[in-house]
């Protein structure tokens, strides 16, 4: 059934296998991130079948399945959630000492261990304990809890504030994981670098050779570093896609008739006159996706605009007829979209052979 999005096994496989070999050749670890496709099972195998070390997610209704990888929750706990993330993950990212010693609570009350990764703030302004204030008694503190193990420390880079990866950015965190190490006598097992903002640094081994791991989320599915957005060689970029199917093909004038006013959005819509031309409805609309998200795979079908049930191309150049399928590659922001909406099927290309 239609609208579906379509992806592509064998080329996820090839895109992780690229990347996880190069972290593992320059001993990082990589955390490969589903939230970008709502936990989609079929994404996670690729992952696990491209060698992947962790499975990641922002949230932890992703996180209700079985697998033989450690489940890295990558946004800060929430307290209406804790008794899942204690459940359904083996690591966190934290920043607040009270989040932590309530899933240690929490991990006391399942007879469970939970792994934390203290994340620091070194610029970007999102998560973590900002990297000038003093966190050695928070370190302490989280030493104490019986049921928590500090597993590592992390940063995120590139997020809000757009921060680059650097080499004085990292030495930042790399002063404050080193510090944690000597001062507490203890070994940090995970030093992670970021996201795919950093990937352009892995062929500069000199400027993170501390670190040992990788967030990856962005690089996998689209092929494309974030730091300067440019796609990776040899990796794919089009491995998913959306489908769509035409519900009305009819010839019809590009210019609306009558006195004009608002769309459904609130919107005052401009229009061009082309005179009459071929015009087409998809069934999907801004429920599902932001039509701006979104590039049509054959160069002579264009988008016209969209509600919120319905898209509107212009297939003039073309002898599409109702029934047929039109095409598109996404963007980030439409695959995820996509993925969370329940009116969008799924479907497998060159998928896993059993
Ligand atoms: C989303 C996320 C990532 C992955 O980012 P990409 O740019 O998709 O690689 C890594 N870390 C955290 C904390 C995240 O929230």
């Amino acid at each position: 059934m239609y609208p579906k999005i379509v992806v592509d096994y064998k080329k996820l496989v090839e895109n992780t296998k690229i990347m996880a070999d190069k972290c593992h050749d320059k001993g990082i670890s990589v955390m490969a991130v589903t939230k970008s496709v709502c936990g989609w099972d079929v994404v996670r195998d690729a992952y696990i079948d491209g060698g992947v070390d962790y499975l990641a997610d922002s949230r932890v209704e992703n996180f209700m399945y079985d697998t033989t990888l450690e489940k890295v929750l990558l946004r800060l706990p929430q307290k209406s959630q804790y008794p899942e993330v204690v459940k359904y993950c083996d690591i966190s990212l934290n920043s607040s000492l009270k989040t932590i010693q309530e899933l240690d609570e929490e991990c006391i009350k399942q007879g469970k261990t939970h792994k934390v990764i203290l994340m620091f703030d070194i610029g970007d302004l999102r998560e973590g304990i900002y990297y000038k204030e003093s966190y050695e008694e928070l370190v302490a503190d989280i030493l104490k809890l019986e049921n928590i193990i500090l597993e590592g420390i992390g940063t995120n880079l590139t997020c809000y504030g757009g921060v680059i990866p650097t080499k004085e950015t990292l030495n930042k965190l790399e002063e404050i994981g080193r510090n944690i190490e000597d001062k507490f006598d203890v070994s940090l097992k995970i030093k992670s670098f970021g996201n795919s903002s950093s990937i352009y640094l892995l062929d500069k081994e000199e400027e993170f050779s501390y670190f040992n791991n990788l967030r990856l989320g962005e690089v996998l599915v689209l092929g494309r570093e974030t730091a300067y957005g440019e796609l990776v060689p040899n990796m794919h970029s089009n491995i998913f896609k959306l489908q769509a199917q035409l519900i009305e093909v009819y010839e019809k004038p590009s210019m609306p008739e009558g006195e004009l006013g608002m769309n459904a959005f609130g919107e005052k819509v401009e229009f061009e006159d082309k005179g009459m031309m071929k015009r087409g409805i998809l069934a999907i609309g801004r429920q599902d996706v932001n039509y701006e998200d979104l590039t049509i795979i054959d160069s002579n079908v264009d988008i016209v605009g969209s509600s919120s049930d319905h898209m509107i191309v212009d297939l003039t150049k073309t002898d599409y007829k109702v029934g047929d399928i039109v095409e598109f590659n996404l963007t980030y922001g439409s695959l995820l979209m996509l993925t969370t909406s329940k009116y969008v099927y799924r479907g497998v290309e060159n998928g896993k052979e059993n």
